[in-house]
């Protein structure tokens, strides 16, 4: 490992994604040297990586390659996944499993051999059983309920396969790893539209798009609950959970703010400004309610998310709506070519 004097160097796999893109940029404004590796670079702006390896994390000889010297930190956030329309319809199960369990596999290969220091996985709430999430009012997703388990998509059993493997590493090899389960991250620079898109992002598009006095449409009919957390405070969480000296988790980092889906689009349309009716479809909806429970946060990191859900909302709106303009103003630009 470099000395403790020395600059500290992080790997973040997944850094073209979503929160891969921002830890990047946090890790960076911390003073770490970084090196991002995806399939593909960050979508809606340069990456603040030193280096950047774009390359395929389910061959080995691209962690071979990226594990070329040694990291103080290792984030690892790359997975097959995508919103409720693309792990809940079945269709594309085969590959979430293959595709994800592939990549966690060759870093706890590789990461046996290689100087790699501290360990991040980005476990999921997908991972928590489907029979408790079946009252909306009143889920429960504390961390100790995982188990027995009966997660309600492949996507969350890869999860838990890929939690219970860093632990047996851990265990059998001393690799110190850290295991956090996000609850529905969301903000700018996040997927917006194609299908990959979550709530916070598909209400803010379809409410951006919408003329005032419009109708969009929601799937299901809107009581289902979840909670959302800002990336700034997902980041603040993961952060506080790296820094720790010997707590590993599972741990949840989530807001408990819990709402429905019908309010999500109260509180959208009234950043907007605009007045809709909503039309209520069918679907793909997962569980019928989802909040995050913080207490193992508060007790071992001192940490909880500070801001309102409104303040998250009001940023990533603005964001969304100016992606929206923009994609429209290339539309008709386009059909005066
Ligand atoms: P994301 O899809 O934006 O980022 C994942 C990145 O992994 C993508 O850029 C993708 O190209 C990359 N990737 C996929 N397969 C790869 C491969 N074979 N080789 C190299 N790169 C590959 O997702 P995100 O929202 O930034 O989520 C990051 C992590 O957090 C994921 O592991 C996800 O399962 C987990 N998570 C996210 C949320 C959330 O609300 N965003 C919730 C729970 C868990």
């Amino acid at each position: 490992m470099p000395s403790a004097t020395s600059q500290q160097h992080a790997l973040v796999c997944g850094a073209g994604g979503f929160i891969g893109s921002h830890l990047v940029r946090r890790l960076k404004h911390e003073g770490f040297w970084v090196r991002g590796v995806d399939l593909k670079y960050p979508e809606f702006s340069n990456t603040a990586a030193d280096d950047f390896v774009i390359g395929d994390l389910r061959e080995p000889g691209v962690w071979e390659k990226i594990l070329d010297r040694p990291f103080n930190e290792v984030y690892q956030l790359a997975a097959d996944m995508g919103g409720a329309g693309y792990i809940f319809t079945g269709d594309n199960d085969a590959h979430i499993m293959h595709n994800s369990a592939l990549i966690n596999l060759n870093l706890m290969t590789l990461a046996q051999k290689e100087k790699v220091g501290r360990i991040f996985y980005s476990s999921s709430a997908c991972i928590y059983p489907k029979h408790n999430q079946e009252n909306p009012e009143s889920p429960n997703c504390a961390e100790h309920t995982a188990y027995p388990a009966n997660p309600d998509s492949e996507y969350g059993w890869e999860k838990l396969f890929s939690e219970r493997m860093y632990l047996a590493f851990n265990r059998n090899h001393g690799l110190d790893v850290k295991i956090a389960r996000f609850h529905n991250i969301f903000g700018p620079e996040g997927p917006w539209e194609g299908g990959r898109e979550k709530a916070p992002a598909a209400i803010c598009r379809k409410i951006a798009e919408a003329r005032n006095g419009g109708e969009i449409e929601i799937w299901g009919d809107g009581t289902q609950t979840r909670s959302f957390l800002y990336i700034e405070e997902c980041l603040d969480g993961m952060r506080r959970l790296m820094s720790h000296p010997n707590f590993r988790g599972p741990v949840n980092i989530g807001s408990e703010e819990m709402v429905n889906i019908n309010q999500l689009v109260d509180i959208v349309s009234d950043i907007a400004g605009k007045k809709l009716k909503v039309k209520h479809i069918d679907g793909p909806l997962g569980v019928r309610g989802r909040n995050s429970h913080n207490e193992l946060a508060r007790h071992h990191l001192n940490w909880v998310p500070t801001k309102p859900l409104h303040y998250g909302l009001e940023h990533t709106y603005r964001w969304v709506e100016s992606q929206v303009q923009g994609a429209s103003n290339h539309k008709d630009s386009a059909s005066f070519a």
